[in-house]
């Protein structure tokens, strides 16, 4: 039932959403704002507080190094982010607490404690140390979102080895790129993954990757399937591997500053950008997040519905709520599969109070519409957070009213952050107003600002510019694997902080909107694709000359892809060429960056330099207003 004060709050002109005093109550952090300043005005000793709460094989001797753009946290500090995210539960009363519940699409379910958790990390880590992996080595993970996912990354962790995990939604060409550019000894993957009812071929999928790789050493295959496929050279069965290997491996000593994963993202470039995140920072600055922002608490049930092929997967699906011991449920396949209540289903069914999710989900939901929330007791659901592209004040609105009970049990908040910082910069903490369209105000840690073309902070109230970050907080990555010199002009490209590619605005209380990227990064349902990186999957096509690729506003899906695709003499644009162009880029990349349109163009409009403009194509596209086309080809 709505009372009056919720109404209220809904009507009040400036359409903010005050948080429920239920909820603001028993927040952990009272005070972000408050939180905010200390951590900007004396970052080492914010951070050395937070690092402090957590486990240390050997104390730092000064926490925070700045030699611009580089810098470091916890210097000469010892440690091992698996310790935090197992051993201290152990001793601590948490070992029979659930950690992970894993549901499948098929209704299956796997409960894991923290102390059987840790028993089979060791177990997988001592597998991994007996095909001779060890710290500083590449590992590629290629897994179906499942606990064995999981505790391959922290079996990997355990014993030093750096993980990059390539989400399975990606196919050949992309897993292939990204286990040379990492220059992978091993390789872990499964015969299987499961969306929508259909069975993924992960293996055929590994196979077609790996043709002709020397650099792989070995290919641990997880056999999920009742039909098991037969092991090739190389290639080692996970569940032997586990069975084989004792319980105990002793967590390999790291250096705060040692790497921890690579994940590969988007960036202007066709290349992926390999970001690099560390062990002591991460491990610190991701917990403080979880515990600060997502406010999960000990007898919580939390559920994120991301992947861990992404960031969000990483930081809040396994490693921070690892950390903070909290209980989390992930689900492999659909938000909406096997039936468009699944979603509630599992919130009344497992009792879960804290959800991380993203906006392309909220307006897949919404799309069924409110018959569904309302046949299920959401009542334990007391936050709701999304990340990962601008939530529509529609979709913000419907959810509040009918997941969150308009405020009589739960509320939602959005949060902003990118692979490269590992954490939310920005949000709407659980204490202060939700403005709709906005994702909040700068979280701790995160000095946050919007700059001009010149790289002058634009200081007036809701005017755009780039987002920037002027200063590094302990999560934030490290580097570019293999090509440091991204990470240096990540930072030096204007005013000598790191730019985001975003655009954005500040109103006057310090709320950002983000408005979507400045440079060529597409987002399409949450996920960052590089519009270069499906422009040359379409020109390895032997039919394709040139091609340009544009994102096109889609109410569901944030943005959809448009290619614009000349092609060579002697051949014709075709329904099926359409087709074939189609199946190439899922076969390059995967399904995420297939184009839902395609034009066949005999020119593309390009500047002097020969530089395709993308800006143009999407004016036309829009019927928008193409801006400074001076530079343009006559
Ligand atoms: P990724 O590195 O794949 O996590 O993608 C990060 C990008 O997603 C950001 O640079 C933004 O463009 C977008 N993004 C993430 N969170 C939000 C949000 N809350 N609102 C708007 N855009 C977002």
């Amino acid at each position: 039932m709505v009372n009056q004060g919720q109404i209220d709050h809904l009507l009040q002109e400036s359409g903010e959403i005050i948080p429920p005093a239920s909820l603001v109550e028993q927040v952990y952090l009272k005070d972000h704002k408050e939180a905010h300043r200390q951590s900007i005005e004396n970052p080492e000793g914010f951070w050395g507080r937070v690092a402090k709460e957590l486990d240390w094989i050997a104390p730092w001797d000064k926490v925070f190094q700045w030699d611009y753009p580089t810098f470091q946290w916890f210097l000469g500090g010892k440690c091992n982010i698996t310790a935090n995210c197992l051993d201290r539960h152990l001793t601590s009363g948490k070992r029979n607490k659930a950690a992970l519940v894993w549901l499948g699409e098929d209704g299956s379910e796997r409960v894991y404690t923290y102390g059987r958790l840790a028993q089979l990390v060791n177990r997988f880590a001592n597998g991994l140390k007996s095909l001779g992996v060890g710290k500083g080595d590449r590992v590629v993970i290629y897994m179906p979102l499942t606990p064995e996912g999981a505790i391959a990354m922290l079996a990997c962790a355990r014993i030093g080895a750096i993980h990059s995990v390539v989400y399975a939604g990606f196919s050949v060409g992309a897993l292939r790129e990204r286990i040379l550019d990492a220059q992978a000894k091993v390789l872990i993957t499964a015969d299987a993954g499961y969306r929508r009812g259909n069975k993924v071929d992960l293996k055929g999928i590994t196979d077609g990757a790996v043709e002709g790789l020397d650099v792989l050493q070995h290919i641990v295959v997880w056999r999920r399937e009742d039909e098991k496929p037969e092991l090739l050279p190389k290639e080692v069965d996970f569940d032997d591997l586990m069975a084989k290997s004792s319980i105990y491996c002793e967590a390999e000593v790291m250096d705060s500053e040692d790497p921890l994963y690579i994940l590969y993202t988007s960036g202007t470039t066709g290349k992926p950008k390999g970001v690099l995140h560390v062990h002591g920072g991460y491990m610190v600055g991701t917990y403080y997040h979880f515990k600060t922002f997502w406010d999960v608490k000990d007898d919580d049930v939390y559920w994120c519905t991301s992947d861990i092929g992404w960031v969000v997967g990483h930081s809040y699906i396994v490693y921070a709520p690892l950390i903070a011991g909290a209980t989390t449920v992930f689900r492999e396949g659909a938000i909406d599969y096997p039936h468009p209540g699944v979603f509630y289903e599992v919130v009344e069914k497992y009792g879960v109070n804290v959800v991380f999710t993203a906006p392309t989900a909220l307006r897949m939901l919404m799309r069924y519409g409110e018959s569904y929330p309302q046949q299920y007791d959401l009542r334990s659901m007391r936050l709701l957070t999304c990340a990962g592209e601008p939530l529509n004040p529609e979709a913000l609105r419907w959810t509040y009213e009918f997941l969150c009970g308009n405020g009589e049990w739960g509320h939602i908040v959005d949060n902003w952050w990118q692979t490269e910082t590992g954490a939310p910069c920005l949000g709407t903490p659980a204490t202060i107003p939700v403005k709709p369209g906005k994702v909040g105000i700068a979280l701790p840690g995160a000095v946050m600002d919007i700059v001009d073309r010149e790289g002058e902070p634009i200081t007036e109230p809701d005017k755009g510019g780039f987002l920037v970050i002027k200063q590094p907080f302990p999560h934030f990555y490290r580097t570019v694997y293999g090509e440091p010199e991204r990470q240096a002009q990540d930072w030096n490209t204007i005013s000598g902080c790191y730019l985001t590619g975003d655009v954005a605005l500040r109103d006057a209380d310090g709320y950002f909107t983000v408005v979507g990227r400045a440079d060529d990064v597409l987002n399409v349902a949450g996920h960052r694709i590089g519009s270069a990186e499906v422009e040359s999957a379409l020109v390895s096509h032997p039919a394709v000359a040139e091609a340009a690729v544009i994102g096109k506003p889609d109410e569901l899906r944030g943005e959809t892809i448009k290619g614009f695709v000349t092609l060579r003499m002697g051949y014709e644009p075709s329904e099926e060429m359409v087709a074939a162009l189609k199946a190439h880029v899922r076969q390059e990349i995967g399904p995420i960056a297939v184009p839902a349109e395609l034009e066949f163009t005999p020119t593309l409009p390009k500047t002097r330099s020969g530089k395709i403009m993308r800006r143009l194509l999407k004016a036309q596209e829009l019927g928008l207003d193409p801006g400074d086309i001076t530079t343009l080809e006559e």
